[in-house]
């Protein structure tokens, strides 16, 4: 029987770093795969948010999402233009809303999400949300909700919360070349190696998550929670 998947990120690219490989193997499977991207990404370059100064640049972190969708065989990507970097401005209630009004409408049952403790406030908040947004109750349709890592983010949480634990792996052999192909949509975002968000770091992440679990190339997963 085929899903309804749903990625919840609070960056363009998050979805790609995060789960771009279990996207990629719940497509090959017949699932059918969407992303709600909720922030802007860009503006938080400036000490002021400033989105039409940064118009060319949000357009073009729309387009490499666009592409990188295509690469997995996604849906195209819905965006929520939430401020880059400054969710905590917001009402945790409002980001809550704009996920809650994709989950209704998708009715997904499986959904990927940021971990609770990253270092990005974006992350935290966007996990927040989606927890919310997800929340168990007759006639909903979440039956597994998964937190990933995103590295430069995930392994920096601080030191007084729990850090992440992964307890549910999905083997990525036959996908690590779409993800990482996926993530070349995303140029401007990379770097050189040794930068932790380079793809030769990627590359080692995955073969790493692999090794821990006895494959060849995994993503890395929480269980928040599953109904079965
Ligand atoms: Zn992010």
């Amino acid at each position: 029987m085929s899903n309804v998947v749903l990625a919840v990120v609070a960056h363009p690219d998050d979805e790609i770093l995060g789960c771009g490989g279990a996207l990629a193997r719940h497509v090959a499977e017949g699932d059918r795969v969407h992303i709600l991207i909720l922030g802007e990404g860009a503006t938080a370059r400036d000490p002021q948010r400033d989105p039409q100064a940064r118009a060319v640049d949000i357009e073009r972190l729309q387009q490499s999402a666009r592409r990188a969708s295509e690469i997995l065989g996604a849906e195209p990507p819905e965006f929520a233009g939430l401020p880059d970097n400054r969710f905590d401005g917001m009402e945790l209630l409002d980001i809550t809303k704009r996920v809650e009004s994709v989950v209704f409408e998708l009715a997904p049952g499986i959904v990927y999400t940021h971990f609770v403790n990253d270092l990005n406030i974006d992350h935290r908040l966007t996990h927040h949300a989606v927890l919310a947004a997800c929340r168990p109750m007759p006639g909903r349709s979440v039956r597994r909700l998964l937190a990933f890592e995103v590295c430069s983010s995930t392994e920096l949480s601080p030191s007084d919360a729990p850090a992440f634990r992964p307890n549910h792996f999905v083997a990525i052999d036959g996908y690590l070349q779409r993800k990482l192909e996926a993530l070349s949509a995303y140029d401007a975002e990379m770097h050189p190696f040794p930068h932790v968000r380079s793809p030769r770091a990627l590359e080692a992440l995955a073969q790493l998550r692999g090794a821990q679990v006895g494959v060849v190339a995994a993503e890395a997963f929480e269980l928040v929670r599953e109904i079965r």
